[in-house]
């Protein structure tokens, strides 16, 4: 039968990953190559390759396909499935929505990065089956979706779920890219956990950092992970930091918002329970009793496949008019 399958790709700054899968999310294959520099078009052109590669791998020709969705690291007009600017790439105003639907000749679709790799946990990952999720990635930044009904929750102009913005510190906050003070990413990202192990060290504070920072020049978020695991008191008490403001800022979302469960991605939500349980913590201490019994914190469990499984999901929810959620 035509028409049976999906194609998502997530565009990032420095790779695409692209894949197949079928209605109900089974991936069928996938692969990934360095995003190319330069004109849009040639980011298009790439798309373009991958996906003959894939069909030609899967056996299936386009007209298997129901269409393509893609997830990009920009601000967009979802609807017109419009660019407004990728930094990293050069981007600005691009219509990929109509260029792809030219080029591949497939109903396409474009959303946030964040909320396909959201959409893909809710659809086959720690968020199955479930209708309202707050996913949240912990990573060089604070990425955010917010899942209400079984659908992502975009807001007025596309702006919702900007979780790493929210001010969680007014008094005294570090300074944050976005240019406000005390904002959730400047407090909890994975550069600012970096942040505060080198800041320890500076500070000359008893740390085993300071003997990493000789050897490695440098301190990562992994290394205060590390060395809190191994019973560094300083790297302890920056985990406990990034708990509290985690932990509270999620309590207050859920207050508002009363999710099923919360979803934490990214490279820092690899350290496990051992990230989670401070965030638990304090997330306990903050909700209504009634929420925090009731919602679950876990760790995003499809990695890297998230975003271009969520990317495919923007197919299935238009193929299935009035089907979508979790399923
Ligand atoms: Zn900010």
């Amino acid at each position: 039968m035509d028409n049976q399958y999906y194609a998502g790709i997530d565009l990032g700054g420095t790779s695409i990953k692209m894949g197949i899968c079928s209605p109900d999310g089974q991936i069928i294959c996938e692969r990934e190559q360095a995003t190319p520099q330069g004109h849009y078009e040639n980011v298009l052109e790439a798309f373009q390759q991958m996906l003959h590669q894939l069909l030609a791998e899967a056996e299936l020709s386009p007209k298997d396909l129901a269409g393509v969705g893609v997830g990009v690291p920009a601000l967009l007009d979802v609807e017109q499935g419009n660019v407004y600017e990728i930094v990293n790439l050069g981007w600005k105003n691009v219509p990929l929505k109509a260029e792809l639907e030219k080029r591949l000749g497939l109903p396409s679709y474009v959303d946030n990065d964040a909320n396909t790799a959201a959409l893909g946990e809710m659809w086959q990952g720690a968020g199955k089956c479930s209708r309202h999720l707050i996913c949240i990635t912990v990573g060089t930044g604070i990425g955010g979706g917010l899942i209400i009904n079984g659908d992502i929750y975009h807001g007025a102009l596309g702006l919702a779920g900007e979780i790493g913005h929210m001010t969680i510190r007014p008094e005294g906050g570090l300074l944050c890219n976005c240019g406000k003070p005390g904002c959730l990413e400047t407090e909890t990202s994975a550069t600012a956990i970096a942040y505060y192990g080198r800041k320890a060290v500076d500070e000359q504070q008893e740390t085993r950092l300071t003997q990493t920072l000789k050897q490695q020049g440098v301190i990562t978020a992994k290394d205060v992970i590390d060395a809190a695991r191994s019973g560094d008191v300083v790297s302890v008490k920056i985990l406990h930091h990034v708990g509290y403001y985690l932990g509270l800022a999620l309590a207050q979302m859920s207050n508002v918002l009363n999710p099923e469960k919360i979803v934490i991605g990214g490279g820092v939500s690899k350290a496990g329970d051992f990230f989670l349980e401070p965030i638990r913590e304090n997330f306990i201490k903050y909700a209504l009793n009634k929420v925090s019994e009731t919602t679950d914190i876990v760790p995003a469990t499809l990695g890297n496949k998230a975003g271009w499984l969520g990317a495919a999901w923007l197919v299935h929810r238009n193929s299935r008019p009035g089907q979508n959620g979790g399923k």
